[in-house]
């Protein structure tokens, strides 16, 4: 494209510069004054100028005709200086008059070339003319031929100032005067008219007929007249008579000689054409002559018709010029045209290419537009993904935070329960045991502490949020620090049976730091690493150092964490999937806080199921200047908490009461605590984990359940469900006891089937009423069951759905005389305990009173609409011996089956 686009533009170029070329042919312009114009010799003249010029087709000739006035020729010149044209040409009429304003021409600057009559001065540029004299001396010199050297001449001129005729005669004297037989009689040379010399001619002539024998006349115009008086006298043909010019045309010098009119006439050249020639080489600067003398000749009847050939051939020639100056002008005109054609076709070309560029351009930019506009969409898609990530994360920040404050709720309620609900129990007991009363107490201390903590820790990060947290730094020894808090655990590391080391290899270790935020730091770590190491597990702490850093791990052998979880792990209120009695997960979260003040790392490598290992990386800095080195005594209120004994239920010997309730709570000490309480009352079990609880309430198919929401895992509701949905244990009614105190989860444990609901903190003499509430209603309706067994309508819908499953499948063997409870229970994939259990807590009645009540009702039935005889309703409700049916219908009718029948 681009290539193209030269290439067009070169031949664009290379035309242009032709066209240039041909116009720099320069043009000039040439002014040319003729003296007079009616004569046949100067028209002549023009025309063989012109004739020149039309080589010189850019240049052009101003014309003036003074018609033989000198002040109409000087001011003619005068013009021309005025126009500034390139060169002047002056025919002069006078050349004493002229000269002043030729000579004025030629000092301005201006060439000027003299032709035809000289002037008196060398203020010319060139000078073209024939010699008057040599025509003079030529006309004497044919007078002597045709006189034969004797005779008697006149001779007629223009005036005594026309420096042709002086030059002329001078030299036809110096002719004549080489001849002694030859005389000049009489030379006329007045400023006459033809008819003034004409008539002085004729008187001569007149007076002396045979005294005249040639008659030289200065121009063919006078010779011809000349003639005519001679024809008038009849001396015609005794007077020779020679002209000068030899122009040619009718009755002009050529034409006088061939019809013998004259004897002969000197060729005087109008010069013309060779003017022309010499003005053009002076314009281009070409070398010339100053005096340029033009051929001159005698015409007589020897050689008039070559010469009248010769012109013709040059009329013909001059014809041809023409035509060929008109062809060329025409050519001229079609190349211009052509050229003109070709210009206008390059510029729509040109126009094209450039529309076609600019349009190329435009694409090309639209392009680029569309290209930055999809940059733009992607960037904008970038920002829409980036703005979508971050209010993501807002959401998960929000989420975490409402998480966090449900469960910070859950973390508050759940102490606070344990200290209201003892603190209620001591002040409602009558008489004070003192054992049972420093049980609450320690119940009631230990909770209380757990709340500080609480409270202590969400201080601290609001703390560190504010950015307020400062860093106290002591000099103290780093070994015997950790050392401590190891020790501190030792306890528990004992009654969990963990294998709690602390491995270093120094003794001591002098360190600055805050030593109360990094007790906190290790204390978190080393109790998470308790919360989630099952007994019998490994605890290492080991301690490395170099010259810049210290190294801590923690690493156990416990539960690990998943992938989420150990990225997470130090995100503020995060406490992955674990039991949320185990933490509020601000622990990690302000640990890292505290390692970071005191510009260290904190990482965690973990594995599921494997174990964790967390490293505290801390640099070894100089202290600021207002660091203590005084030891200050850490407080650690919080290890009570953590290392006090658990409160241990006393090991009584079980009573046996008539409900069994199944507890599933994961805070230790709220079960503990209420399964003491329920123990008055109910044979209680209690769990930790809904699993756990699933498990027993199979296993006991209880009267009552109750159950904690929030638990690791399976949490309240779904065990709920679970339960609700099982045939097994449809029927047994479901407490659920959770901090989640708001409307949400009261209608989602309704929803999932739970019989009522109680929160966190609650009241102990509440629970008990909704358990006592709660059993009456089961047993209400068992009472009812068992009175409507054959209209089951009241009867849940889960547990109609039952009992007509259980119905259906007595009828099916209501025949078989060996149906036993077994062989149902095992059709129903129940153990039989289970359901002789379920029956009995819908119906009140023992699955086998049960089966006979079907056999009595169907009995009935059979006796009252059909024909069968007793024997055979006795064999069809599966009784092998029918006096063994008329003895049971008895007992239970106080009618034989006839009299029923019959009745
Ligand atoms: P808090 O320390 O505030 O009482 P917390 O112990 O649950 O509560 P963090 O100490 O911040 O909170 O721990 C955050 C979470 O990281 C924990 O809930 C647990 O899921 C996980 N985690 C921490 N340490 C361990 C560990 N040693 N093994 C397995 N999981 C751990
Ligand atoms: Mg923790």
């Amino acid at each position: 494209m681009k290539r193209i686009f030269q290439i067009l533009i070169s031949i664009f170029v290379l035309v242009w510069l032709n066209a240039c070329h041909r116009k720099s042919e320069p043009a000039f312009t040439i002014g040319f004054s003729q003296c007079g114009m009616d004569d046949r010799w100067r028209v002549e003249m023009v025309e063989s100028m012109n004739r020149e010029l039309s080589f010189y087709p850019e240049s052009s000739m101003i014309l003036k005709d003074a018609r033989w006035n000198n002040q109409t020729q000087i001011n003619d010149i005068e013009n021309f200086i005025a126009q500034k044209v390139d060169l002047i040409i002056v025919s002069p009429n006078e050349s004493l008059i002229l000269q002043p304003v030729i000579e004025k021409a030629f000092q301005q600057g201006i060439p000027v070339i003299v032709v035809d009559r000289r002037i008196y001065s060398s203020q010319f540029t060139a000078f073209v003319g024939a010699s008057n004299y040599l025509v003079g001396k030529n006309a004497g010199e044919y007078a002597n031929i045709l006189l034969n050297g004797k005779g008697h001449i006149l001779e007629i001129g223009f005036g005594p100032t026309s420096t042709p005729s002086i030059d002329r005669h001078a030299g036809f004297l110096h002719a004549i005067n080489q001849h002694t037989g030859l005389h000049i009689d009489e030379y006329y040379n007045r400023n006459w008219s033809q008819e003034q010399w004409g008539a002085v001619l004729k008187d001569y002539l007149k007076k002396k007929p045979t005294s005249v024998d040639l008659i030289f006349l200065h121009n063919d115009r006078s010779a011809n007249h000349c003639y005519k008086i001679c024809k008038e006298l009849g001396l015609e043909k005794k007077i020779k008579i020679i002209g000068v010019d030899g122009s040619v045309g009718e009755d002009l010098g050529l034409d006088l000689v061939q019809k013998g009119k004259i004897n002969a006439t000197i060729l005087y050249p109008s010069g013309g054409e060779e003017a022309i020639q010499i003005a053009m080489k002076i314009l281009k600067k070409q070398p010339y002559h100053k005096e340029n003398e033009l051929f001159s000749t005698v015409i007589d009847a020897k050689n008039v018709s070559i010469m009248l050939a010769q012109h013709q051939k040059i009329k013909e020639q001059q014809e041809d010029i023409k035509r060929q100056v008109t062809k060329i002008q025409d050519l001229t005109r079609i190349f211009s045209f052509q050229r003109n054609t070709l210009y206008l076709t390059l510029f729509f070309l040109l126009m094209v290419l450039s529309l076609g560029g600019v349009l190329f351009y435009l694409l090309r930019e639209k392009q680029k537009s569309n290209l930055i506009l999809e940059q733009q969409n992607h960037a904008i898609l970038a920002q829409k993904n980036e703005i979508e990530r971050i209010s993501q994360l807002a959401k998960q920040a929000t989420e975490d935070k409402l998480r966090f404050y449900s469960y910070i709720s859950h973390e508050f309620r759940t102490p606070l329960s344990l200290i209201l609900t003892p603190t209620e129990d001591i002040l409602h007991r009558k008489s004070g045991d003192v054992k049972e009363t420093r049980q609450a107490f320690q119940l009631i201390y230990k909770n209380a502490n757990r709340l500080l903590r609480l409270v202590d820790q969400l201080l601290e990060l609001r703390k560190v949020d504010a950015g307020k947290m400062e860093l106290e730094l002591q000099q103290r020894d780093l070994i015997a620090f950790v050392k401590e808090i190891v020790t501190d655990f030792n306890l528990k590391a004992k009654t969990q049976h963990i294998d709690l080391q602390f491995i270093c290899p120094f003794k001591t270790l002098p360190f600055w730091f805050d030593a109360e935020k990094l007790d906190k730091v290790f204390f978190n770590i080393i109790s998470n690493a308790f919360k989630y190491t099952p007994e019998g597990g490994s605890i290492h702490i080991s301690l490395l150092k170099n010259i810049e850093k210290i190294e801590i791990l923690i690493s156990d052998n416990g539960i690990g964490m998943s992938k989420e979880e150990k990225d997470r792990a130090f995100d503020l209120f995060y406490r992955g999937n674990q039991n949320i009695s185990l933490g509020t997960g601000l622990g990690l979260a302000l640990s890292r806080e505290f390692v970071c003040l005191h510009q260290g790392e904190i990482e965690v490598d973990s594995q599921k199921g494997k174990g964790t290992t967390f490293k505290i990386i801390l640099p070894i800095i100089n202290p600021s200047p207002n660091a203590e080195a005084t030891e200050k005594v850490v407080e650690k209120p919080y290890l009570r908490e953590v290392l006090e004994p658990k409160v241990v239920a006393d090991t009584e010997t079980l009573q046996l009461h008539d409900n069994t309730v199944v507890l599933i709570e994961d805070n230790q000490d709220l079960n503990l605590f209420l399964r003491k309480k329920l123990e008055n009352s109910y044979n209680t079990v209690a769990v930790e984990t809904a699993e756990k609880g699933w498990e027993e309430i199979l296993k006991n198919i209880p009267d009552l359940i109750i159950s904690d929401v929030m638990l690791p895992e399976m949490d309240g509701f779904s065990l709920t469900q679970k339960i609700k949905n099982d045939f097994r244990t449809s029927h047994i009614p479901v407490i659920l006891l959770t901090a989640k105190g708001q409307m949400e989860s009261q209608i989602e444990g309704t929803k999932a089937g739970a019989d009522a609901y109680i929160a966190k903190p609650f009241n102990q003499q509440l629970l008990e009423e909704k358990i006592k509430g709660l059993l009456e209603n089961r047993d209400r309706m068992r009472r009812r069951f068992s009175s409507e067994i054959t209209n089951p309508s009241q009867i849940q819908k889960n547990e109609r759905k039952f009992l007509v499953e259980f119905e259906l499948l007595i009828e099916k063997n209501i025949k078989d005389s060996s149906l036993s409870v077994e062989k149902l229970s095992k059709e129903l994939g129940m153990s039989r305990v289970q359901l002789f259990r379920k029956i009995s807590a819908l119906t009140n009645k023992n699955v086998t009173d049960y089966i006979a009540d079907f056999k009595l009702l169907k009995a009935k039935a059979l006796l009252k609409e059909s024909d069968k005889t007793i024997a055979e309703i006795a064999y069809e409700t599966g009784f092998n011996n029918p006096s063994y049916f008329t003895t049971f219908f008895k007992q239970k009718t106080h009618q034989t089956p006839s009299e029923w029948r019959n009745s």
